[in-house]
């Protein structure tokens, strides 16, 4: 409480009043944070550009015990991923970062291993904007391996045998996998072992070195990246902006 200072990264502001704004920021050392920035809509603000969605600022905040809202004393561009966030290409996708962020990351709850990994995320996206859908599958796997959500692929989960690399398997309701012994029906969705060795080889390099890996399997990507959508829905209790990014076909 009282006088704190982090680095965060911005995720939304909106008009509060005639002058303020209400922003919300990922930080580093204490989660989710709401505050509020006094003057921030007039044209020679503090702030500057230092609010805008996708930078990541230098914060210094002031926090009461009771109340919710916090009151933001300083901002200060570190970095701003601002231009690729708001390119129309790529839009939608950023949205919906924002949109995982504000539901997996609970107020007041730090978690720095999720801040490095968006803020990473975002610097590899910043360096190859055309390799997007492969960060998003990325961020997502990652979202749900931090939250402990993330099913394990490496055994069958009927029999427990160790799932071998060029062996198809089954992919269950529960998000887990069966091998081929322990569910012969047809019409389950099947998962090539190349998608099997995508989602592995995630939780295990660096995003700049997933891309590397995955740029020949954007068929690949798109199917595990679904998967990930269905397990963040199923988690969730409802549909994210994922689904309807999948429905428009991007
Ligand atoms: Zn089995």
């Amino acid at each position: 409480m009282g006088l704190i200072e982090t680095e965060g990264l911005v995720l939304k502001s909106y008009g509060l009043a005639e002058a303020d704004k209400i922003v919300v920021f990922l930080t580093q050392e204490h989660g989710l944070i709401r505050g509020v920035a006094k003057g921030a809509k007039r044209l020679k603000s503090k702030f500057g550009g230092s609010l805008e969605p996708f930078s990541i600022v230098r914060l210094t905040y002031f926090q009461k015990e009771d109340r919710e809202l916090v009151s933001i004393q300083q901002s200060e561009i570190v970095k701003s991923f601002f231009d690729i966030a708001v390119n129309p290409n790529t839009f939608q996708k950023f949205a919906y970062l924002v949109e995982l962020l504000n539901d997996f990351a609970p107020p007041s709850d730090p978690n720095e291993r999720l801040y490095r990994m968006t803020k990473v995320c975002l610097e590899t996206s910043d360096a190859h904007p055309e390799k997007l859908s492969q960060m998003i599958l990325y961020f997502e796997l990652w979202l749900m391996k931090l939250g402990g959500y993330l099913p394990s692929w490496e055994r069958c989960d009927i029999c427990k045998r160790e799932l071998a690399k060029p062996e198809p398997t089954n992919l269950q309701i529960n998000f887990h996998l069966a091998c081929r012994n322990c569910r012969k029906t047809r019409g389950e969705w099947t998962i090539l072992p190349a998608q099997r060795e995508m989602f592995l080889v995630a939780q295990r390099v660096s995003p700049l070195k997933f891309l590397e890996l995955t740029k020949d399997g954007l068929e690949d990507v798109n199917i595990v990246s679904n998967i990930l959508k269905r397990i963040i829905s199923n988690v969730l209790g409802r549909e994210t902006t994922g689904e309807k990014i999948l429905i428009a076909g991007n």
